[in-house]
């Protein structure tokens, strides 16, 4: 019976909701406090993820102008 492993710890899992600044766990869908929708949206994700399809995108016609 050791349940003392609970104590609040500073986590770097912990990031400011873009709404409402306060720390919540990273990767929430949903801000628990004001509930705002994605609270970490980050742009760079976005960014990488426009870059990755058009990478893929632009391979996809470098293949077919081949053939
Ligand atoms: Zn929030």
């Amino acid at each position: 019976m050791s349940e003392e492993k609970k104590q609040e710890r500073p986590s770097d899992d912990l990031r400011p909701c873009r709404y409402c600044k306060t720390p919540i766990e990273k990767g929430l869908k949903r801000c628990p406090v004001c509930g705002t929708l994605t609270p970490h949206s980050d742009t760079k994700t976005t960014l990488k993820w426009i870059g990755i399809i058009l990478l893929v995108v632009w391979g996809y016609s470098m293949v077919r102008s081949l053939f």
